[in-house]
């Protein structure tokens, strides 16, 4: 999995399959009911943390679920395309609203589930229906209702569905000025170190309640630099722990344990995880603790 993680960590997966269209996906979520077979939905692997064990049971990857189509304002993308390619084509054909998130890794389906959010927006503020495979391997047509949603939180957490596309209502804008709208959001992340390392991007939520960033409380603890193995907390930014060349995802774990711990003990703050930790991990969690 090391090579489908932005993290570039993770063991193998047990069966790694890639869906060409719906009645795969159909036919791999009734197999997996049949069996007992977990599945595990992947999208662009950019929050996910995979354990240097694997993952038991079925990998999905949607990559191949990438085409856009477009109805008047109304724009679909398929869940596997990059998001900040389904951002650049819809403003490529005049329409905006999406362009947020350009330059942001993760694939539409990824962003659906987290509710991705960046520059003051999230992406349901823009989404208008979402296709998935139900858990039984049913087609459904979801319509969002706001009180499903909030802060990195979609109504897709609780459940195991299978996004294949996503609808979005965007506005008619000119494309170049939404281009240089998009070339500066890149311009602020690669600022950010965004692109310098492998990472997850923010290990863990903001909270409010905790009146700063996450990354500014544990800045007040001097972590920045904090190296286990090849696992660093970056030197840019206290909420992005980077893979120096060489981590494992024991490595990573251990330091994301290490500022939990350190925020606990010393601020009396319970951070809580953005990264998802994906596969088995209950050895490696009885070693570090
Ligand atoms: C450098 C960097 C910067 C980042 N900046 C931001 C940021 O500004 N804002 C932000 O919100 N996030 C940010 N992230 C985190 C990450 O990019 C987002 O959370 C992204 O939306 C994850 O999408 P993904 O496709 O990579 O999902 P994955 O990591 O592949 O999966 C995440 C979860 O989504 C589920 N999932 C994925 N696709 C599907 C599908 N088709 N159907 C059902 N479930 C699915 C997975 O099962 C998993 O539970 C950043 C990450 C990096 C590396």
């Amino acid at each position: 999995m090391h090579r489908h993680t932005t993290f570039e960590v993770g063991g193998p997966a047990e069966l790694y399959v890639r869906p060409r269209n719906v009645s795969d996906v159909q036919t791999i979520i009734r197999a997996a009911v049949d069996t007992g077979a977990p599945v595990f939905t992947l999208g662009g692997g950019s929050n996910i943390l995979v354990s240097d064990r694997g993952v038991r049971g079925v990998v999905m990857d949607m990559r191949d679920f990438s085409d856009t189509r477009r109805e008047g304002t109304r724009f679909t993308a398929g869940a596997g395309l990059a998001i900040s390619d389904a951002a650049e084509r819809a403003a490529a054909d005049g329409l905006g609203g999406l362009h947020f998130l350009y330059a942001m890794p993760g694939s539409v389906g990824g962003a659906v589930w987290m509710n991705a959010r960046c520059y003051g927006s999230s992406i349901v503020d823009v989404l208008e229906e979402v296709s998935v495979v139900s858990e039984t391997g049913e087609l459904e047509a979801y319509v969002p209702k706001d009180e499903d949603f909030g802060y990195k939180r979609s109504p897709f957490q609780g459940r195991k569905a299978v996004i294949l596309d996503a609808s979005f209502r965007l506005t008619p804008a000119d494309p170049a000025e939404i281009r240089a709208e998009m070339d500066g959001y890149y311009a602020d992340r690669e600022g950010k170190g965004h692109f310098a390392a492998p990472s997850a991007g923010s290990v863990f939520k903001n909270n409010r309640a905790f009146g700063s960033p996450t990354g500014a409380l544990v800045d007040t603890l001097g972590l920045r630099g904090t190296q286990v193995g090849g696992a660093r907390l970056s030197d840019r930014h206290a909420n992005i722990i980077i893979n120096t060349g060489g981590a494992t995802a024991t490595d990573i774990l251990r330091l994301i344990e290490l500022i939990e711990r350190r925020v606990r003990e010393e601020l009396g703050l319970e951070l809580e995880r953005e990264v998802l930790l994906v596969g088995d991990w209950k050895a490696d969690h009885a070693v570090t603790g």
